[in-house]
């Protein structure tokens, strides 16, 4: 069996047209880094979401530190987890001059970077941080203590509004994509070894009946006891909670967890650091958000990892339509790729992303698609479930105006399809064709 051992794969690359090449980061540059210098431009890496050993590596350097050990203590086992310690900024390297903040660490199980402008670059930065972490606490399937693994171990749990809501989009978003984005798909992802790093094939029987798990709609809200201690007496309180109602059943917010942060990012700067921030660029692994301008009102640029050749060199890139009036301006670009996170049995690649309807890594000629709108949870997902649905699908789901969004394929021989949204949008240097409506 062959895994990918590339430390990571680069989805798209931040170009912020400044000429300080080297000053994205430590990761970045540690990382097998794209070739930055040779486009002269500043370059924010971002990476897909990186394999189990990929984690073990990064969190390797001198970026361990970066993350603090959630302490263990004894809890009512469906509590969600209580924050503690010293914020999780406190342990970043944050490269602070001339009203801008750069910082690059490892959280989300992936790399994060951050460029912010603006007098309180430094404090939103931080700010970020610290939710990206306190969030990471309530999604992250696998960490130890997330509200996501007590409810997947449970099959119940409380739940904060935050895993509700991120719940209910994910729903929202599998209905609105014919089931094409499934986020009970869990038992299936886990059965190929794709959260393990312990990757197989699976029997067609094991897939079938794993399949029968994958139902996102007998996840309810519910209302659960919380047990809780009030003048020497356990009260039995009730609390917002999640239920599966299919016993065994898993869900998996991967596909678009990250999305759903970046959001609440895009919402925090918009209500504490609208006057302190000027703009800012964000990106966790393939999701980047672009809020507001870059000095002088220009805009921020981002780099279409080409899925043929090596990381770093890009075959378009977009501008992010932010706009410099008024507020932050969220514009997200997200890409999934079927590159970054595979493996290979006999010649077979099998990638990470799942076709709910057969159970079976998605082969369909689609080499990676990005989508770029406001939203980036809706971005998120959407990557997602058009590399399942399939070039012909896809382009039928955009024509539908379901939602407002625009999006870049690349087939496996390097074409470029742009939706009609990114024509003017978009500098391609290879052979591109527009989506009309
Ligand atoms: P990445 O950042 O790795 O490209 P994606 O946004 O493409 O992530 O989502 C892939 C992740 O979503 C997988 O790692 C898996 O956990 C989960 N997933 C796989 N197939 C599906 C699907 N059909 N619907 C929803 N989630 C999926
Ligand atoms: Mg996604």
């Amino acid at each position: 069996m062959k895994v990918k051992s590339l430390t990571g794969v680069l989805l798209a690359a931040i170009l912020a047209l400044s000429g300080c090449v080297g000053n994205v980061g430590t990761i970045s540059e540690k990382k097998e880094s794209p070739a930055v210098d040779d486009v002269q431009e500043e370059t924010v890496v971002t990476e897909p979401e990186s394999e189990p050993e990929q984690s073990a590596e990064v969190a390797g350097d001198e970026t361990a530190e970066a993350e603090p050990e959630p302490e263990e203590e004894e809890e009512d086992e469906d509590e969600p987890e209580e924050e503690q310690g010293p914020p999780f900024s406190d342990s970043l390297e944050i490269n602070t001059a001339d009203g801008k903040s750069v910082a690059a660490f490892y959280a989300l199980d992936t790399v994060i970077s951050m460029t912010i402008y603006g007098p309180e670059s430094e404090n939103a930065l931080k700010a970020a941080a610290d939710l990206i972490d306190r969030l990471d606490r309530v999604i992250s399937p696998q960490r130890e203590g997330s509200e996501l693994r007590i409810l997947n171990e449970n099959g119940n749990a409380i739940c904060s509004d935050e895993l509700i809501e991120a719940v209910s989009l994910g729903q929202e978003y599998g209905k609105a994509t014919d089931g094409a984005f499934n986020i009970a798909i869990y038992p299936v992802v886990d059965a190929w070894g794709f959260f393990s790093g312990e990757y197989r094939v699976p029997e067609a029987e094991e897939i079938e009946e794993l399949l029968t798990l994958a139902r996102p709609e007998d996840v309810k809200e519910a209302e659960r006891p919380s047990k809780e201690w009030s003048n020497g007496r356990r009260n039995s309180k009730l609390k917002k909670g999640i239920v599966f109602e299919t016993e065994g059943m898993k869900i998996d917010l991967g596909g678009i967890g990250k999305g759903y942060i970046a959001d609440k990012i895009a919402l925090m700067f918009n209500e504490d650091y609208a006057d302190g921030v000027t703009g800012a660029v964000i990106s966790l692994g393939g999701n980047i958000i672009c809020l507001g301008k870059k000095p002088e009102g220009k805009s921020f640029k981002v780099g279409l990892q080409d899925p043929g050749k090596a990381v770093g060199e890009y075959l378009a890139v977009i501008t992010a339509a932010t706009s410099s009036e008024g507020n932050l301006t969220p514009y997200s670009i997200v890409t999934s790729g079927n590159y970054e996170r595979f493996f290979e049995v006999d010649g077979v690649k099998y990638t990470h992303i799942i076709d709910p309807e057969t159970g079976y890594p998605v082969e369909n000629g689609l080499a990676s698609v990005t989508v770029t709108s406001d939203d980036s949870a809706l971005a998120d997902a959407l990557t997602t479930a058009l590399f399942v649905m399939g070039y012909d699908k896809a382009v039928e789901f955009w024509r539908s105006g379901t939602y407002d969004f625009e999006m870049a394929l690349i087939d496996e021989n390097g074409k470029l399809y742009l939706t009609e949204g990114l024509k003017d949008q978009v500098k391609s240097y290879v052979q591109t064709e527009i989506i009309t409506r």
